[in-house]
């Protein structure tokens, strides 16, 4: 590995799938708030809902979800009938029936609900709010479980896009992660549902797994390319054990080391353009033509906690245990315990735990961020144009961009920042550069990659 990407590669860094980053939302938010906060909305802008289901049939070992498994239905039915009411409850507290551009089913697995729960979810959805024309209607799923009658139901109830973990085929390392899924098994998944009428097909793969290598991620990508999903996210493991207990069942002497990740990370997306798709961001890859691919072509890609997106929607309410919601008064978190979510909801009230408002340069520099993960280019002082900050206020950030500059990892020319070729896996260390909160945090994030 070059060495001084190896010097980058360790230094823990958050996400930015928000900014400022979840660590930082506040205790104590109160649904008072919140409701100001969603009574302000523009009736005319449309919104993006999120939906949460934590419950999954098995616990994958690496896995950094809040999620909660469920042997049995009746914890799942019952959390069903909550979420119906928490619908219920965020619709009344909108300023109007408004319209949904982009909706999301995120879990945990959303078809751990069985099919007739989540068509009364989606009827409840369609009784209060309208779609746009062009609305993105999308549910994460599982291979294991997904079942020929949910696939085709989920077609009838209308949804564009399903993803799925794929994560690797390699049968060693998917039976240290506790989630085997032959190919054959994605396929028939990926066929039930294209069958059924979902066009859009989402994979995500991971690389710095136990026992993985770079022959078995390249491999994992071929297997993959020949189902033609429209969409790859391609993350890093996350070996997060303080936060994740789960993933102490993963023998850390099985994971790859620095230089391997780098590696695997390198030839999988090399693989994946070699498939025939065309890298965004960090770590999405799709085929021409697709929507995410010209959205970053024409620099209105976003970023969301889902990841790389092409919803432009300023507002998404989140609904379900956990869940997190974005208005342009700031950042809301629902409680993360289903039973204190349920109770709350069963009380009427919105079950709102933490937040975090928007205060001083956090939007400006929430933008500068954004906007670098998104196109790996950014012109602080245009964009603190629009914000209405002096040129040059972005200044602190200087000389973690400066050592990166020397680095040869991006060029910097006043307050534009370009990543080059070589930095841009570290663009997430570029961003820190932006982040204020960072500096006094003590949250232990993930490695730059
Ligand atoms: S299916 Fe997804 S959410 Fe469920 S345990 Fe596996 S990784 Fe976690």
């Amino acid at each position: 590995m070059d060495p001084i990407l190896q010097r980058y590669a360790t230094r823990a860094t958050p996400r930015y799938t928000s900014y400022p980053t979840a660590p930082h939302f506040q205790k104590g938010f109160t649904q008072t708030r919140y409701r100001e906060w969603l009574d302000k909305l523009d009736r005319n802008d449309p919104i993006s809902l999120y939906l949460h289901v934590p419950f999954c049939r098995q616990m994958c070992w690496y896995c950094g979800c809040n999620m909660k498994l469920a042997s049995k239905y009746d914890p799942v039915a019952n959390y069903a009938k909550t979420l119906r009411k928490e619908v219920v409850l965020t619709a009344e507290a909108l300023p109007d029936r408004m319209k949904i551009s982009h909706l999301h089913w995120g879990g945990g697995t959303p078809t751990a609900l069985n099919p007739d729960d989540l068509e009364a979810l989606m009827a409840e959805v369609h009784e209060w709010w309208d779609f746009t024309p062009d609305a993105e209607v999308a549910i994460e799923s599982d291979p294991r479980t997904l079942t020929a009658e949910m696939a085709a139901r989920i077609g009838a109830m209308g949804f564009t896009r399903a993803s799925f973990g794929v994560q690797e085929f390699d049968l060693r390392v998917q039976k240290a992660i506790n989630r085997v899924q032959p190919p054959e098994m994605v396929r028939k998944s990926v066929d039930q549902l294209r069958g059924g009428g979902v066009a859009g097909i989402n994979f995500d793969l991971i690389y710095g797994l136990p026992f993985q290598t770079v022959g078995s991620i390249v491999e994992t990508v071929k297997l993959s390319a020949a189902m033609r999903p429209d969409r790859v996210a391609l993350f890093g493991y996350a070996h997060v054990p303080w936060m994740a207990k789960n993933q102490r069942m993963i023998d850390e002497d099985s994971l790859p080391k620095a230089a391997e990740r780098a590696a695997q990370a390198a030839a999988a997306a090399e693989a994946l353009v070699a498939e025939g798709y065309v890298a965004i961001g960090l770590d999405h890859f799709a085929l021409p033509g697709d929507a995410l691919t010209v959205a970053a072509g024409n620099g209105t890609l976003r970023r969301n906690f889902q990841g790389y997106t092409t919803d432009q929607a300023k507002t998404m309410v989140g609904m379900g245990a956990t869940s997190i919601g974005r208005t342009p008064s700031g950042y809301v978190q629902n409680i993360a315990e289903t039973g204190a979510w349920s109770r709350a909801v069963e009380e009427g009230r919105l079950p709102v735990a933490k937040g975090l408002p928007f205060v001083g340069e956090d939007l400006l520099r929430g933008d500068v961020i954004e906007r670098l993960m998104c196109d790996g280019y950014v012109d602080a002082d245009a964009i603190g144009a629009r914000h209405g900050a002096a040129a040059g206020w972005w200044e602190a950030a200087l000389p973690q961009l400066q050592e990166m500059a020397v680095d040869g990892l991006l060029t910097l020319r006043g307050g534009r920042v370009a990543m080059t070729e070589k930095g841009r896996p570290l663009v997430r260390l570029a961003a820190a550069a932006f982040d204020t909160y960072l500096q006094d945090s003590t949250a232990r994030h993930s490695v730059a990659v």
